[in-house]
């Protein structure tokens, strides 16, 4: 039988221990804490356009002789509120899909000035509507790594906001431009710029500056955090600066070589 010597962890490596503990369990917290949040947020979107539904619907129920121009109106009023919880539900399930890590990601060598006038055709009819100009600057050939669904709805997301946030007549710029590592897209636009203390806050899901005046004009609060999550995914990053009143430009940089993390 021999004495065996039972090492007994020190004081310092037990506080380690229990400090690396203490921040595991506070950052549990904070996730747990996030996506009740999330889960929160989700079910109080639904609701709104389930709930003005409801009110427009039981106001018809067994009413005699409504006439044929509110009846078409309040009808009106519904289809409206279920293109918006249609819109929710879509960015919801991008935002999923960009939620889940790099395996989803289908990554081809793209022709990013391509990718990019085909963005700007799409979105050409609704800048129309509003005399909106819409500007391409390609300053040289880019071909890169991306994934073409994720790039284009990053993209097209900061183009529609430049349009949806904007004045009447006002612009819109992209830019593309690369030097041997990363391309660069900016996204500027002439439009009403987001507000000082609101800029750090924009890309958290459901945010929006202003809540009643993004409704009407038909925002759903997700479109830069899905922006953000698929660069994020392509290894890239994204900026913002802003002036309000005079208009807000988006810059994203993305390596031109993708790397599987
Ligand atoms: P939304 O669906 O409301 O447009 P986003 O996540 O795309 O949601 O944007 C969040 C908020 O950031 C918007 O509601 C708007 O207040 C502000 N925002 C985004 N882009 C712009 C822009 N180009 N100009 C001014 N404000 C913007």
């Amino acid at each position: 039988y021999q004495n065996e010597e039972i090492s007994v962890p020190d004081y310092t490596e037990t506080a380690l221990i229990t400090d690396a503990f203490n921040k595991m369990l506070s950052r549990m917290k904070t996730l747990d804490e996030s996506r009740q949040e999330f889960v929160s947020n989700v079910s109080h979107e639904l609701k709104t356009p389930m709930t003005s539904m409801k009110v427009l619907a039981d106001s018809l129920v067994g009413q005699q002789g409504v006439p044929e121009e509110l009846y078409q109106e309040f009808l009106s009023d519904i289809t409206e509120e279920i293109d918006r919880e249609n819109k929710i539900i879509t960015d919801l399930l991008s935002l999923v899909k960009m939620d889940k890590k790099t395996a989803d990601m289908n990554i081809s060598n793209m022709n990013i000035n391509e990718l990019l006038e085909n963005i700007l055709k799409r979105l050409r009819p609704i800048a129309d509507q509003r005399r909106i100009d819409l500007i391409l600057d390609s300053f040289r050939p880019v071909t890169a790594d991306v994934d073409e669904v994720k790039f284009t709805l990053a993209i097209s997301n900061l183009v529609e906001n430049g349009i949806k946030y904007n004045v009447d007549e006002g612009w819109v710029r992209v830019t593309l431009d690369a030097d041997h590592k990363d391309f660069y897209v900016t996204v500027a636009d002439s439009g009403l710029g987001i507000p000082e203390d609101s800029i750090e806050r924009i890309f958290e899901r459901f945010y929006r500056v202003d809540k009643s005046h993004s409704r009407e004009i038909g925002g759903t609060g997700l479109g830069l955090a899905i922006t953000r999550s698929s660069i994020a995914m392509h290894h890239g990053i994204i900026k913002v600066s802003s002036k309000e009143g005079e208009g807000t430009t988006f810059t994203v940089k993305i390596p031109l070589s993708y790397i599987p993390s």
